[in-house]
């Protein structure tokens, strides 16, 4: 199997997740369940139900290793899980296979990603014979903002479908984690960076989770497009890649993907579809430029297949750091 059509499989079956088409449980142990699943999709895990899921998920499964990428602004750790067959410890474990990383809940209000790679998790860990792991090191950070996940609040996103209240976007520092990749300013954005450095992921998936513009596309999706990154990879993920996993989403779903976008005016004017830019303090661009692959998205696990995105790039990091900060983060990372 090669990269793609795994990349494509993996991508799929974490869309699928979302759906409720993960296989039948194994006989054996209760299998760890979901917060969205006991409530049909009313409430989202909070910070402790996450490291519970995770723990069972650890003691029923050998592939599973739990860790942490670092430590948040409020002393949380964030969790990581590393899915692999046989499994690993270190980066040096690794050999052959390939590292992806998928994390969830950078914006904390946007809680697809936590439940759905829970879910993926899940799969992973229990199934009986997962060909995905032949090839894969599956690392899944389920709850990276994991402060804004505790600031539960009813409106802190507005016309999302999903959950009756989730967390805030922004960290404990009030700073968006999806603006700071150049400054490095919050301590979750240097574990993550850290994180990277040290097991060198092939392909990133990120998720987010939209509200706004109504438009046809249940799942959206995006990848590098700085022209400063490699040109190879970005016309592969955007021509290629990224194609043909909105296509085999749509075969196995009845579902349709698109690359991410909304209506312009804030979801008004429907001549015009708009979308964020390429500049290296959003995630997705600051890792095409770091060579890395790409980026996908979708909405809260529901059955309902509206969504939208106006609102999505409003906030704006707050900066305090200057490049000699900058320049001191990179070299201690
Ligand atoms: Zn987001």
């Amino acid at each position: 199997m090669n990269i793609v059509r795994t990349f494509v499989a993996l991508a799929v079956l974490a869309a699928s997740s979302a759906f409720g088409q993960d296989a039948p449980p194994p006989v054996g142990p209760t299998p760890p369940v979901t917060t969205a699943e006991l409530t049909d999709f009313t409430r989202t895990m909070t910070y402790d139900q996450v490291r519970a899921f995770f723990g069972t998920l650890a003691e029923q499964s050998d592939r599973v290793r739990l860790d942490t990428i670092g430590t948040t602004n409020e002393g949380r750790d964030i969790p990581l899980a590393i899915i692999a067959d046989p499994p690993v410890e270190e980066p040096e474990d690794v050999k052959s296979r390939t590292v992806v990383l998928l994390f969830g809940d950078i914006h904390a209000g946007e809680v697809c990603g936590k439940e759905a790679l829970s879910m993926l998790a899940r799969q992973l860990a229990l199934a009986e014979d997962e060909p995905l792991l032949k090839n894969l090191v599956v690392c899944i950070v389920p709850i990276y903002n994991a402060d804004g996940n505790e600031r539960f609040g009813a409106d802190n996103r507005p016309g999302q479908h999903g959950p009756n209240e989730m967390g805030q976007r922004e960290n404990a520092q009030g700073l968006d984690l999806n603006r700071d990749y150049i400054k490095l300013e919050a301590p979750e954005t240097r574990a993550l960076v850290r994180f990277m450095n040290t097991w060198d992921p092939a392909v990133i998936v990120d998720t987010h989770t939209t509200n706004g513009s109504h438009h046809r596309y249940t799942i959206t999706y995006q990848g590098p497009k700085n022209p400063a990154g490699d040109g190879e990879i970005l016309s592969f993920v955007r021509d290629t890649m990224l194609p043909a996993v909105g296509q085999a989403f749509e075969k196995n779903t009845g579902y349709k993907a698109f690359f991410y976008g909304y209506f312009a005016n804030r979801g008004t004017d429907h001549a015009k579809w708009v979308t964020y830019p390429d500049w290296p303090r959003y995630g997705t661009p600051y890792r095409g430029m770091r060579t890395v692959w790409p980026f996908f998205r979708k909405p809260m696990p529901t059955r309902r297949s509206r969504t939208g995105c106006s609102g999505h790039l409003v906030s704006a990091a707050k900066c305090s750091t200057t490049p000699m900060n900058i320049a001191t983060r990179l070299r201690n990372l």
